[in-house]
């Protein structure tokens, strides 16, 4: 069993390795599915060409066929109109092969997000984010019933998966997203952790992060947990993917870090976490940027995929 400690060096938490394991059971998985006459379908809705998405939708496609799940990617331009993509949602909505449906987001301004995202059927919502799947969260359905938010079920993968405690440990969560930060307080609550959700209006932020066994960072700003906002031993959970290209920004958080100045030098940038790598000095244990969660968001979307296809077919 996981034991945090102070006199040890800091556990990291390989998210690619956690990541792999469960890619290989979804393939297994998937395999009794084709056995039993189905295979799992995803759609893939991307509108619009933004470079950023495009390498994401590419990503979860690739994955998909690796693990023999089918995929297909639909590309409407970013004109669309909310009509036209709702009519879209509606033909996939409707098809049998299909088993999840995923909008890639952001989404054109012009384009109403929340009424697409809840004009998916919440049995294909594979991202979790249709006010019925984010209502069975907090009303705490059993896991393996419900299609949660593929990055807080990353985390907490990490979390099970690594053995490190979660009931009644503390648990502060830096973030109140839709995406992030509630799903992930919702999560560690219906595991029995005490929760405290932080964000930018909370006073006496540090006082309370140094509180936190587990710390989840889900900020979106460089390296803004210090080491004096962490409580030794605790086990930190950094999920911000922030692009540094500034020199100063690099020698602040990665002095004298030959690989990342290799790295740097080589693309004109690199990725630092919500936390500042100083701070994972005195954790217990800790998830790596880029290592980290980030590589358990793909494996969940499959993952759920993979489920809802299961509970649409009993
Ligand atoms: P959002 O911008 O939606 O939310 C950020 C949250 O941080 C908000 O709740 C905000 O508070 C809070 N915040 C901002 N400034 C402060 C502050 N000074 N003190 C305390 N809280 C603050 O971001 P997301 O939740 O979508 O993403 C968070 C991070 O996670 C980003 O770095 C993103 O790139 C990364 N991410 C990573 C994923 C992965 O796969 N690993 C997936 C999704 C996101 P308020 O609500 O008051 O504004």
């Amino acid at each position: 069993m996981f034991m945090s400690s102070v006199t040890t060096a800091p556990f990291i938490l390989d998210g690619i390795a956690i990541a792999s394991q469960i890619k290989s059971e979804l393939a297994v998985e998937v395999a009794a599915a084709r056995d039993h006459g189905y295979i799992p379908g995803l759609a893939v809705i991307l509108v619009g060409e933004v470079p950023a998405s495009q390498i994401y939708v590419r990503s979860k496609v690739k994955t998909c066929a690796e693990l023999g799940i089918y995929s297909e990617m639909h590309t409407p331009p970013a004109s669309s109109s909310t009509e036209e993509l709702l009519h879209l949602i509606a033909s996939l909505n409707a098809r049998e092969s299909i088993d999840g449906i995923l909008i890639q987001l952001p989404l054109p301004a012009h384009v109403d997000t929340p009424r697409l995202l809840e004009a998916i059927v919440p049995s294909k919502d594979v991202d979790g984010f249709h006010p019925i799947n984010s209502g069975r969260l907090l009303s705490g359905f059993p896991t393996a019933k419900v299609l949660a938010p593929c990055t807080p079920a990353g985390i907490m993968e990490v979390l099970r998966r690594s053995k490190i405690p979660i009931s009644g440990q503390r648990a502060v969560v830096i973030g109140r997203s839709n995406i992030v930060g509630k799903p992930a307080a919702a999560m560690l609550i219906n595991a029995s952790a005490t929760v405290t959700i932080c964000h930018s209006q909370t006073q006496n932020l540090a006082a309370i992060t140094r509180e936190a066994d587990i710390l989840v960072a889900a900020i979106g700003r460089p390296g803004f947990v210090t080491l004096d906002m962490v409580q030794p031993g605790a086990t930190i959970i950094d999920v911000g993917i922030n692009r540094i290209t500034t020199e100063a920004e690099l020698e602040r958080f990665f002095p004298g870090d030959a690989a990342r100045r290799a790295s740097f030098d080589k693309r004109g940038s690199t990725l630092v976490g919500d936390v500042d790598p100083a701070a994972f000095a005195v954790a217990g244990a800790y998830t790596p940027v880029p290592g980290g969660v980030g590589a358990l968001t793909i494996a969940m979307l499959m993952a759920n995929t993979v489920k809802a296809a299961r509970l649409r077919r009993g």
